[in-house]
């Protein structure tokens, strides 16, 4: 997957919200939000956020958030709106749904890391098993059942003894189970809406992908 490397900071400016992309750091005084809460680029300070967007514009946008906040390129979440379309019920709560299965948002849900671009990284770098086996793959999604765990190789590593620490500092969503002894999360079920706790509108991404 293609890598953003351009700063993270400046979409939680242009999407006029905190997107919470780097971890402790959004937290803290340091967050670039709190002191350029305006939309990068030159013309950001005349107040991109107070003109009246257009429906188009604001349905852009919502996909926008959602992408980032996932950190998803556009073919992947393309492939996925198509995905939701074809399964039966609302298609913006499958969409979340499928957002939320995947590999490196379970990690990241679990406070395994402390963003979904951190989670991403220690996935892909093996740090985990899933059902016993070794997975490296962030985009995979999980199913009912499924045990994440800490390889046992990777647990002495100060990364996971420190995060082992502040375990407990953030809530496990309720269709997540976390057994901190073996630092391993079992899927008890899907994500339904209410446990996606973020300010997304999913029905204006599928006006969106619906135009
Ligand atoms: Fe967004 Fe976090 Fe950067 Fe603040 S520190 S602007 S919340 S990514």
């Amino acid at each position: 997957m293609a890598r953003r490397t351009d700063p993270v900071c400046r979409l939680c400016r242009r999407e006029g919200m905190k997107l919470f992309l780097k971890g402790e750091r959004c937290l803290s005084p340091k967050c670039s939000f709190e002191k350029r809460n305006y939309a990068p680029g030159m013309h950001g300070k005349k107040g991109a956020f107070k003109r009246k967007e257009s429906d188009f514009a604001l349905q852009l946008r919502e996909k926008q958030k959602a992408r980032r906040i996932y950190g998803v390129q556009e073919r992947q979440f393309r492939r996925y709106f198509r995905t939701a379309l074809r399964v039966k019920g609302m298609t913006g709560v499958t969409l979340l749904q499928i957002l939320e299965r995947r590999l490196d948002n379970v990690v990241y849900r679990l406070g395994l890391a402390d963003s979904r671009a951190q989670a991403r990284q220690l996935v892909r770098h093996g740090h985990f098993l899933l059902n016993g086996h070794n997975h490296n793959i962030p985009s995979y999604l999980v199913e009912v059942g499924d045990v994440v765990e800490v390889r046992s190789a990777s647990r002495s590593n100060g990364y996971f003894k420190t995060a082992l620490e502040n375990l407990g500092a953030r809530s496990v969503p309720d269709w997540l189970e976390f057994d901190s002894a073996r630092l391993a999360g079992r899927v008890l079920s899907l994500p339904d809406r209410q446990s996606v706790d973020l300010p997304l509108s999913e029905q204006l991404i599928v006006e969106y992908y619906s135009r």
